[in-house]
């Protein structure tokens, strides 16, 4: 069985950039456009020898905020059901909104590692501002930068742990 690491989170949060930076000239694997696959795209990822399936979520959500919501609690929902770790986006710039609170909500009933990313962290001036993400109550933070690839690594170490 294949390692699954899900990447969650509200909207512009940075996930598909993440998702394109761990997915990196990898093809993607499947390409299922039924139900709720519709909103998922999965890629394959190698980290230090181990190789396992990325799934980035909300690709196609409709813009409207009832949608959004329903849809994104249900990618949550699949995603602590068939990943192996989830990787729950949060966005530095505007700190935390109801909609992370929600999703928070949902991931502490997990029995599956969730690790909360701290994107959109660019530069050490905000390295103090990620640490409000602690209150989220999912314990330890990784502060990331989807665009330049900083902190990704670290982060990596410790999810391929859960293996
Ligand atoms: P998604 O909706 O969660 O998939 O978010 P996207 O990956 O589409 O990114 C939303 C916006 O945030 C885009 O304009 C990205 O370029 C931007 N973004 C993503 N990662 C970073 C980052 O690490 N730093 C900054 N400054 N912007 C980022
Ligand atoms: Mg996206």
């Amino acid at each position: 069985m294949s390692n699954i690491v899900a990447i969650v989170g509200r909207p512009n949060v940075g996930k598909s950039t993440l998702y394109n930076r761990l997915t990196e000239s990898r093809k993607a694997i499947v390409d299922d456009f039924s139900g709720v696959t519709r909103d998922r795209h999965y890629g394959i990822a190698e980290w230090t020898h181990h190789n396992f399936t990325v799934i980035d979520t909300g690709g196609y959500v409709a813009n409207s905020e009832d949608v959004f919501e329903a849809a994104i609690r249900e990618q949550v929902v699949i995603a602590v059901e068939e990943a192996t770790a989830i990787l729950f986006v949060v966005d530095v710039t505007t700190g935390i909104t109801d909609l992370d609170d929600e999703i928070a909500v949902l991931l502490r009933r997990s029995k599956k590692p969730v690790f909360v990313v701290v994107n959109k962290v660019d530069n050490t001036l905000q390295q103090s501002d990620a640490t409000i993400f602690y209150s989220l109550g999912l314990g330890e933070i990784y502060n990331i930068s989807s665009m330049t690839g900083s902190g990704t690594g670290e982060l990596l170490d410790e999810v391929v742990k859960t293996f």
